[in-house]
């Protein structure tokens, strides 16, 4: 399988070149050169195959070249000791994509994309240094995902005080070859930083260079399993029990299990640089029963309004309760029209934006009527898919997104629903001491300190 930049259709790569590239050197996003189907022995058996016989039968065909299927293997199986539960929860489902070890769904890609770096630099006597800019839950997921890989380093910069403590934690807790930089300035002031430090000639002489931002084709392509994986047990009325981190309170009341529909899916996915949805294209395309897709965002609605009227207008982004998702120029965008017309995405996604009120009301709703925890994230599916009810088929299944566990946004949650039960990996993070340097947001004192 060869990738292409999205801005042109010669000089393909390799996975691994794409991968450890991160952007196309024309500045466009790579893209594989095709989404291959599913085998028809693997698309009919995706409802009991477990998560990562599913995610190797995914990935296998776009890594082939690259990876040995041995080795592919023995990276999915380090990398997800954890899946995906589909669980009811009210009158529909909840694919809960946050049982990783920073308890939101970036695990999923930031783990692979670990190993397939550490499998492709084997061999290589130059350390390589990752830079990576965050305004949150990224630099998290990648820190960890790095963490004791053997010939990486991994520098995250984030914005001092911009942060929560429980993140601060996740990036800069762990030590070893992760080092953290706190920046006087904003996210857009890391993000400048760490694309003139991978630019600066003189620093790339003496260390290999990569970045490990969301773009990364690596993150992509593994991320399309969890949707294949739900939508095989969707499809034959299947759910899975409630997992021990599962955020519903014992003793709170649990309605009927829904009646059980069975048939392609329909999933709400909770938007914002659009990786996600993008990935569920993929699984759609690759054959898994999916029927549509809700692009759910906050106030920051350019897709909505794209698939509502045609035209694509960018825009600075606003600040939201939903902060992951406050992207207003969504850079997985260009992906999605590199494989797909404007006609082809009406026809399998329905855009809904939804308010910060909105989103408070519904997590207090939801609490109430079926006891689950949803995180500001999650809320924003679960609201648009309310909104989005009358305009999709009927009698399909129903499945919102969980990206990330509410435990993550207590500030947020805990004033409409009450306390909100921790997960073990985040009383763990809780435990760690922040250690980070504080930098100007200056490219010269990030250059001097690498
Ligand atoms: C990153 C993130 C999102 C948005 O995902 P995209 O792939 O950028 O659309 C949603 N929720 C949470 C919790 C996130 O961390």
């Amino acid at each position: 399988m060869r990738y292409y930049s999205t801005r042109s259709r010669s000089g393909g790569v390799s996975f691994a070149e794409a991968a450890l590239a991160g952007l196309a050197p024309d500045g466009g996003l790579f893209v594989p050169e095709e989404i291959p189907p599913y085998p028809d022995t693997v698309r009919k058996s995706l409802g009991s195959m477990n998560y990562r016989d599913t995610a190797l039968e995914t990935i296998k065909p776009y890594v082939k070249a690259d990876i040995p299927a041995a080795d592919l293997e023995d990276m999915i199986h380090s990398a997800y000791p954890f899946g995906a539960p589909l669980v009811s929860a009210g009158d529909r489902l909840v694919l809960e994509l946050f049982h990783g070890p920073t308890a939101a769904f970036k695990d999923f890609g930031a783990r692979f994309m670990a190993r397939a770096f550490a499998f492709f630099r084997r061999g290589e006597d130059k350390p390589l240094r990752i830079l990576v800019a965050t305004s949150g839950d990224t630099g998290g997921a990648v820190a960890d995902g790095f963490f004791g890989v053997p010939g990486i380093s991994v520098t995250v910069l984030y914005p001092k005080g911009r942060v929560s403590p429980l993140q601060e934690r996740q990036i800069a807790g762990l030590g070893g070859n992760i080092s953290a930089l706190a920046v006087e300035g904003s996210f857009d002031d890391c993000q400048r930083l760490v694309k003139a430090a991978l630019a600066d000639g003189a620093l790339r002489k003496r260390t290999a260079l990569s970045s490990a931002n969301s773009i990364n084709v690596s993150r992509l392509i593994t991320q399309a399993a969890y949707y294949a994986a739900a939508a095989g047990r969707a499809a034959a009325g299947r759910t899975d029990p409630d997992g021990e981190a599962t955020p519903r309170v014992c003793g709170a009341q649990k309605q009927a299990a829904p009646s059980v529909v069975s048939g392609p899916v329909i999933f709400s996915v909770p938007s914002g640089n659009f990786g996600n949805l993008t990935a569920g294209l993929y699984a759609m395309k690759m054959g898994a029963p999916i029927a549509a897709f809700i692009a759910a965002t906050n106030v920051n609605r350019t897709v909505p309004d794209y698939l509502e009227n045609g035209s694509y207008r960018p825009r600075p982004s606003e600040a939201t309760i939903s902060n992951a998702m406050d992207v207003g120029a969504p850079s997985n965008f260009e992906r999605m029209t590199a494989h797909f017309s404007w006609e082809q995405m009406r026809r399998a996604i329905k855009g809904i934006a939804v308010t910060d009120d909105e989103t408070r009301g519904v997590i207090a709703k939801v609490r109430l009527s079926s006891g689950y925890f949803l995180d500001p994230h999650s809320a924003v599916g679960w609201e648009a898919a309310d909104k989005a009810r009358e305009s999709l088929p009927e009698g399909s299944p129903l499945a919102v997104l969980s990206t990330a566990h509410p435990a993550k946004f207590a500030d947020v949650v805990e004033p409409l629903t009450g306390a909100v039960p921790m997960p073990a990996v985040l009383a763990k993070a809780m435990e760690h001491r922040a250690s980070f340097r504080v930098i100007p947001a200056d490219v010269s004192a990030l250059l001097d300190l690498l």
